[in-house]
């Protein structure tokens, strides 16, 4: 990219103390050189300069109003006693004191201190502290020299650490870095942002991320940091957007009675956001270049019949269609409900999938490889009854030795739930042709450009009339005979219950509740750089376990599980299974959010839902609701957090997808469409840690307004600002360029 070397590029090796086994804990978090060490954000800091005295903090305790840290100044009393209390532990101890009080300090293991803390020297301790029969103590305190005149750093920070190194030795060497490479720190953000924002320069913030001269500069220092993150997300995808643009085209257009055709066989009539969404596809279609069009709306808004009078159209203009989707399941459903509506238009489906029997394939594949009927009806050498003109299946549509001639159509559903590699085996399939991607997950318009790069976006936003409301309710676990009960009469009527638990097995690391590395400072930090909106204090449910106690509980049931963990024929084995109604109750992770159609399930219960995104808990609720039968949907949280209350109510009030995804947006940032449901993330592997809880959606806006700018006027990122930024994006976005070309 450029080949100046920069002093941001020294290697960690030629910094003074570290050797070997230090770079090799360096590595571990990442850090190779000086540019790596200023981009190792402290995770929390301490807020030192903040000193009380003795007296309020015995107030503090008394009160239970809280046991710090605090930071003192203090002085100490006499010289330290050092005993040994078992084989290896020494014990410290030490009195000191200010104008209002005494205090005990102990120190464990640390007997080098006894030579530091001599009687009459004054000290800053920082530390949590304990009432003990009316004494006041302080165990293992930090501690500085203190005297008049010499400032200490009233905001510390805390780094992350692997083992071997220590938040002193990192501190360290961040402060060596920024000296050797301070005036090196070339800005990214265009100039107007910055002064629009009130956004320091990036030196400005890094010097503040690490040595912060006061809490604000630190708040502006972060939010800059936050906006660097969504600028180059943004950036980024808007960029990959820009390569996606084909102005070939292929001119599909739609006659009245063609039109008028394909109504008549409707069983309903569409839906006003159903309308215009086939008009703004058949205006694509017709249009100068290929359609790259993406329609969201929720489960059970009618996506499918769009994307049907899509495929009709390309089919009366002699093309065929394929319509891929992420599983067997669904494709098996796409299958019946299309071939239905297309028999009657005299136009041939066909179903391919993983267990398409070898003879059945091979006659598939002639039927998409002889001619086409074109716009009359008729083949071009005579009518031909074994020709296929729309294929569905799951990803065997694009495997080895799949091929559809005159192909003009592809209709992808579901595509973030594809892997990367076979995403972009996806796009090179349908490089060339009009392409429709379906997606349930509703996108606040904020984020659509995140997320979708610079495809079109059409939106249902409206459910088809005389759709049932599902009663929500949210409950605790004081309910769980009454829930058990109700389980058992909705059985007892006839229906069936999903159950969803957030972890798979119970020996599954809860991946938030350990975000921190759990060295020994850890509790004292008391200003995260990055919060959790997460509420991680109530015990995770796994389903395989819940699964043995439901089971128990309700012995004259039939309970099944599935979960991410299993063989895929595994778990679609259970799935048919409950969707045949062999089983009463299905226990499960998320797996099922997407995809599964049971009618006859009437009751949802999600337990731990505190741990979901209500994006992702609207997404479960669209599970049931689906037949003629009244439907309920149950969060079980035994959550006393007041962020986690108010989400699940937001779940309680609104069905409206696009409506909770925008609160969801703005309730903690777009975490939830960056992070593990990986909406965003699926456009290649992005590290973006603080963008996710930024909850200033005027930051998010304003970050895509720039960043969509900066991709329109520089799209090869050619100018020296850009091409910092570009150098920049090298660090979040791994695999970004080779999923979608
Ligand atoms: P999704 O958007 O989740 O893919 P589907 O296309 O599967 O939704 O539609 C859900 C159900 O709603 C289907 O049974 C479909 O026949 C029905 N449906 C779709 N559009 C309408 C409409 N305009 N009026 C009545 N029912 C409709
Ligand atoms: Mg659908």
């Amino acid at each position: 990219m450029n080949s100046e070397t920069s002093k941001l590029d020294t290697p960690v090796t030629a910094f003074r103390g570290v050797g070997e086994a230090r770079a090799a804990a360096l590595l571990k978090m990442g850090i190779l050189t000086a540019g790596d060490l200023l981009r190792c954000y402290p995770r929390a800091y301490q807020n030192r300069g903040d000193t009380v005295t003795l007296a309020e903090i015995r107030e503090k305790l008394r009160n239970g109003e809280s046991d710090g840290p605090f930071s003192v100044l203090l002085t100490i009393a006499a010289e330290p006693s050092v005993s040994m209390i078992r084989r290896g532990m020494t014990l410290l101890k030490v009195r000191a004191f200010d104008e209002t009080d005494a205090v005990e300090i102990t120190y464990f293991n640390q007997t080098y201190l006894r030579d530091k803390l001599t009687t009459g020297a004054s000290f800053r301790f920082f530390g949590k502290f304990t009432l003990e029969k009316s004494k006041l103590k302080i165990n293992s305190p930090i501690c500085e020299p203190y005297a008049e005149g010499v400032p200490l750093p009233d905001i510390v920070p805390v780094y992350p650490l692997s083992a071997g190194l220590t938040q002193k030795m990192m501190a360290s060497l961040v402060r060596d870095a920024l000296r050797m490479c301070g005036n090196e720190i070339a800005e990214f953000l265009p100039s107007d942002a910055l002064a629009e924002l009130h956004l320091p320069t990036l030196g400005c913030t890094l010097t503040n991320i690490h040595k912060p001269e006061s809490m604000d500069a630190l708040e502006g220092a972060k939010r800059r940091l936050v906006f660097d993150e969504l600028y180059l997300m943004f950036l980024s995808i808007a960029l990959s957007g820009a390569k996606l643009r084909r102005d070939n085209t292929i001119p599909m257009k739609l006659s009245h009675e063609d039109a008028a055709a394909f109504k008549a066989v409707l069983p309903f009539e569409l839906t006003n956001a159903q309308r215009r969404s086939v008009n703004e596809i058949a205006a694509d279609m017709g249009g100068e270049s290929l359609m790259n069009r993406i329609l969201t709306g929720d489960v059970g808004s009618g996506k499918t019949i769009v994307a049907a009078a899509a495929i009709y159209i390309a089919v009366k203009n002699g093309y065929r269609a394929a319509l891929m989707v992420p599983t067997e399941i669904l494709a098996n459903q796409h299958y019946e409900d299309l071939s239905g509506l297309f028999g009657k238009l005299g136009i041939t489906c066909a179903l391919l999938t993983g267990s398409t029997k070898k003879k059945e394939r091979e006659r598939i594949l002639a039927g998409l490889n002889n001619s086409v009927r074109n716009g009359s009806g008729l083949n071009d050498d005579g009518p031909d009854s074994h020709t296929i003109d729309v294929v569905i299946g799951t990803h065997a549509l694009i495997s080895e030795g799949t091929v559809i001639d005159r192909l003009g159509l592809a209709v992808i559903d579901e595509q973030h739930r594809f892997g990367v590699t076979q995403r972009a085996a996806l796009f090179e399939k349908a490089a060339d042709v009009h392409c429709l991607v379906m997606s349930a997950t509703p996108i606040p318009r904020t984020l659509t450009l995140a997320t979708y790069g610079s495809i079109d976006v059409s939106r249902i936003d409206e459910l088809p009339a005389g759709r049932q409301k599902i009663d929500t309710f949210i409950v605790d676990e004081r309910y769980r005979e009454r829930l058990n009960a109700f389980i058992r009469k909705q059985k007892q009527e006839g229906h069936q219950v999903y159950v969803v638990c957030p972890a798979v097995d119970e020996a599954e690391d809860d991946p938030y509740a350990k975000s921190y590395d759990g060295n020994d400072t850890d509790e004292m930090a008391d200003v995260p750089l990055v919060e959790n909106w997460r509420d991680t204090s109530v015990p995770l449910k796994a389903a395989t376990v819940f699964a043995e106690v439901l089971a128990e509980a309700l012995p004259d049931l039939k309970v099944g599980y599935v979960h991410g963990k299993q063989k895929p024929a595994q778990r679609e084995a259970v799935m048919a299974e409950f969707a045949s109604g062999e089983l009463d109750v299905l226990v499960s992770t998320t797996v099922i959010e997407v995809g599964v159609n049971v009618p006859n399930a009437t009751l949802m219960i999600v337990e731990n839902a505190e741990r979901f995104g209500l994006s992702q808990l609207h997404q479960l609720r669209g599970r049931v609701g689906r037949g003629k039968a009244k439907s309920y949907f149950i969060l079980v949280s035994d959550s006393k957090s007041p962020v986690a209350k108010d989400r699940l109510n937001a779940i309680k009030s609104t069905s409206d997808g696009f409506k909770i995804a925008e609160y969801d947006l703005e309730m903690r940032g777009p975490g939830d469409f960056i992070g593990e449901n990986g909406i965003i993330r699926q456009h290649g592997q992005m590290n973006f840690t603080l963008a996710a809880t930024c909850r200033d959606t005027d930051m998010i806006e304003r970050a895509s307004y720039y960043a969509k700018r900066t991709a329109a006027d520089d799209p090869e990122l050619t100018e020296e600002i850009n091409r910092r930024a570009a150098k920049q994006l090298g660090r979040f976005v791994k695999e970004f360029g080779n999923t979608q070309n």
